[in-house]
């Protein structure tokens, strides 16, 4: 056997806690540079780099506000604007988008979910606003409250259609994806979707899948996007609103996130193989073991994506920004996830595979 993945990563290694030298990954500095696509005409404008913002109209009233890093949207109607989000990395510029181009003031607020990255300065909205948001995000900000983040004033388990000054917005709620209580809110007039945490356009997205919860079901609402008509993606990071050409680049990615995982699984799980690597350090070793496993996996899936020549013949990296940086963290996410959501195929019969400890 190969035992090239059974050396201990030493505590220098951190934070490349995987190993990044053993597969050639480029250190710090030398990292490829993001494609130049991923870099909007705005990024590189004076005011944006003056104002910190960028606000630009989607369509019809619907309007995307970005700081670079984080986005949010409002839609102006003839009675008022919406707002959705206000992550504090916008904080006031949100207030300056909104004022660049209309008069009218915010009259209802949407929250995403719960997440105070995302959420974190609705208290600029001042307290004449309805605040709309799913269930389980009223229940999470009453048990840990924060001044910052106001409480709502109108809930929904399922479905919630909001009208103001002639335009709609449907809120819906598809279960617990990135974090309980995420929602889909959509345009349909202006076909803008907005559903925050689940893709990065034009990214890998940042590390651990976003830091979600219950990543299957993230990567099920990867699908969900693509069942609606929409023609722009508010996503919530990090240079770009997302077209659908863009959600189906992230899809592929994470699709092959998700199969570099799988045969890692494959390869380094099953009872023989895993006995022998955990076994390897010594039986007074069990956690180094135990890390050694993980990191068997978490290096061969990251390779996996790394090398793999995508759909159009181009490496992971020369299509989105930050894949040498961010897979080799979703791989251990996406292999844990697989290892605790996903079916079994297998387990272990009565008498069948005695406990090496004991052989
Ligand atoms: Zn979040
Ligand atoms: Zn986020």
């Amino acid at each position: 056997m190969c035992d090239d993945h059974q050396k201990p990563i030493a505590a220098s290694d951190t934070p490349a806690f995987f190993g990044v030298d053993r597969y050639g990954f480029p250190e710090a500095g030398e990292h490829p540079l993001d494609p130049p696509e991923y870099y909007p005409p705005y990024f590189w404008s004076e005011r944006f780099q003056k104002l910190g913002y960028h606000v630009e109209e989607l369509r019809d009233g619907f309007y995307w506000v970005t700081s670079g890093g984080y986005d949010a949207a409002f839609v102006v109607t003839s009675e008022g604007v919406i707002a959705i989000d206000a992550p504090p990395t916008l904080g006031e510029n949100m207030l300056a988008a909104i004022e660049d181009v209309t008069e009218k003031k915010v009259t209802h607020v949407i929250y995403s979910h719960w997440h105070t990255d995302h959420i974190g300065a609705a208290v600029i909205f001042g307290p004449d606003v309805e605040i709309i948001a799913h269930d389980i995000t009223m229940e999470l900000l009453e048990r840990f409250p924060d001044p910052f983040r106001p409480l709502p004033t109108i809930t929904f388990a399922d479905h919630y259609s909001l009208t103001v000054g002639g335009v709609t917005l449907e809120l819906d709620y598809k279960g617990e994806n990135h974090c309980p209580g995420n929602i889909f809110i959509y345009a349909p007039a202006q076909k803008v979707l907005t559903v925050i945490d689940i893709l990065s356009p034009g990214s890998a997205t940042f590390m651990h899948c976003d830091a979600s919860q219950n990543i299957t079901a993230w990567y099920e609402a990867q699908h969900q996007i693509m069942e609606y008509d929409f023609d722009f993606l508010v996503a919530g990071h990090h240079m770009k609103y997302g077209t659908p050409e863009l959600v189906k680049e992230g899809i592929e990615y994470f699709g092959d996130v998700l199969e570099g995982a799988q045969l890692a699984i494959d390869k380094y799980s099953p009872s023989d193989r895993l006995i022998d690597i955990l076994l390897k350090p010594g039986l007074d070793r069990f956690w180094v073991g135990t890390e050694n496993w993980i990191n068997s996996m978490a290096n061969y899936a990251t390779k996996h994506v790394l090398e793999k020549k995508t759909s159009n013949g181009k490496l992971w990296s020369e299509r989105l920004a930050g894949v040498t940086t961010q897979t080799k963290y979703h791989a251990y996410t996406v292999l844990e996830s697989i290892r605790l959501e996903r079916p079994r195929p297998n387990y272990r019969k009565r008498g069948e595979n005695p406990p090496p400890f004991h052989a």
